[in-house]
């Protein structure tokens, strides 16, 4: 095996090592493709995270930043900001909400879903209100949505925790009755449509459905994060429209943008009229750069039916990993390939981490969640013939390192 020579020092004197980076440093891309700063090629199967929507120097949205940058980059949330209606709009017409509040992250969407949930309880005479989260949940890092996050690793070390969470398993209906049962307390559920962090663990459709079905009987908040799930990813605008069910409240961040960082907290008619003036703000959030970035991309995808790509090319890629992993999968080594649309995971049965530097190796981005779960949520745009790239680079690495004696 080639082993790439480090093109930066492992370690760096001045910037906090919050990350395990790996030892190249990429300097510009085109599509799919990235290039490091010596100039090997590399096939972008993670996209920044599920964030690079429209890939990397995507001309529609180069020049409208470009354009944007010479207008205004920012002005204040004071004045009224056209662009942040705009995008409002776009977002409204496609969940079927009514709602937009605008900020700059994923953990910020939480927060703010999660300051929704509290005030929507305080509003109705609840003094102490409980939400339910999930075990492997993913919702950020400051310190409320650390706490609703089901993580020991992310939690230690930072405690104490936020109060007022109920923790339960994913997809178990029973659970989450008995865990709230006679608890006048609750306010919300808060969950991930598709577990990301957690290790691709899709909420199956008819739960969702039950969900609902409960928030409404018993006046609770629905609050789904689709910060990475959702903008098309899944080959629905956001991922839990494939059940068919409308959310209260739904944080959006990562894709939106295309990699300028936007988040978004969308609101049903439950939620909608719960933040009044003072309760909430931001001051990057909804600033015309952001805004702009969040319409050329919606735009782009729609121009260019990105929704219609993502679960085509989804299925595809899904397809070619089962047939080059069938041995794997039947003899329970490789235990599943989950995920919708341009969202896979691949659990082994063992931890595989080295399989991100074996993968830079051979030209190809990927990451590793939860130790031993393979990520790929490249690009909105990535054409079947990339994804057949990706199954020829990974899958072998994949076998060999299943082969070696545990
Ligand atoms: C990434 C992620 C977050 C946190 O987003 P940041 O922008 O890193 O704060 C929250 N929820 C989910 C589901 C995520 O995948």
């Amino acid at each position: 095996m080639t082993t790439v020579t480090p093109t930066v020092a492992p370690t760096s004197p001045h910037v906090m090592p919050t990350y395990g980076r790996l030892p190249i440093a990429l300097s510009h891309g085109q599509g799919c493709n990235v290039w490091d700063i010596e100039g090997r090629q590399y096939l972008d199967a993670l996209g920044g995270i599920a964030v690079n929507t429209l890939g990397h120097n995507h001309p529609q949205l180069v020049a409208a930043l470009q354009d944007q940058v010479t207008k205004l980059i920012h002005t204040s949330n004071y004045y009224h900001i056209p662009l942040q209606e705009e995008l409002a709009k776009l977002l409204v017409e496609r969940s079927g909400m009514t709602n937009v509040f605008f900020c700059s992250t994923g953990l910020e969407a939480n927060e703010a879903a999660l300051k929704l949930a509290r005030k929507f309880g305080h509003d109705k005479g609840i003094d102490r209100p409980e939400i339910v989260v999930y075990e492997k949940a993913f919702h950020g890092r400051s310190i409320a949505t650390l706490s609703a996050t089901g993580n020991p690793k992310v939690q230690a070390g930072f405690g104490p925790l936020v109060e007022g969470f109920i923790r339960v398993p994913i997809n178990n209906i029973a659970a989450l009755k008995a865990a709230t049962e006679g608890n006048s307390n609750v306010v919300a559920v808060f969950f991930e449509a598709i577990q990301g962090e957690g290790g691709i663990h899709p909420m199956h459709l008819d739960y969702l459905r039950d969900v609902r079905a409960l928030c409404d009987a018993n006046d609770w908040l629905m609050m789904v994060d689709e910060v990475q799930c959702g903008m098309g990813r899944t080959g629905k605008w956001f991922a839990h429209q494939w059940a068919g069910v409308h959310p209260d409240v739904m944080p959006l961040a990562k894709g939106l943008g295309s990699g300028v960082p936007v988040g978004a907290v969308v609101a049903g008619p439950k939620a909608a009229a719960i933040f009044q003036p003072g309760n909430h703000g931001s001051t990057f959030g909804g600033n015309p750069l952001a805004m702009r970035a969040g319409v050329e991309t919606i735009r782009i995808m729609e121009a260019q039916d990105l929704l219609a790509n993502a679960t085509s090319v989804g299925a595809h890629l899904k397809t070619g990993l089962q047939k080059a992993l069938a041995a794997e999968l039947a003899s329970g080594a490789v235990k599943e390939i989950r995920g919708q649309g341009l969202m896979l995971g691949i659990e082994l049965s063992k931890p595989c981490t080295v399989l991100t530097q074996q993968c830079v190796d051979h030209g190809l981005l990927i990451s590793v969640t939860a130790e031993t779960v393979i990520r790929l949520v490249p690009p909105l745009i990535l054409t079947a013939a990339q994804a057949d790239q990706i199954v020829v680079i990974l899958c072998p690495l994949i076998t060999a390192l299943l082969k070696e004696t545990a």
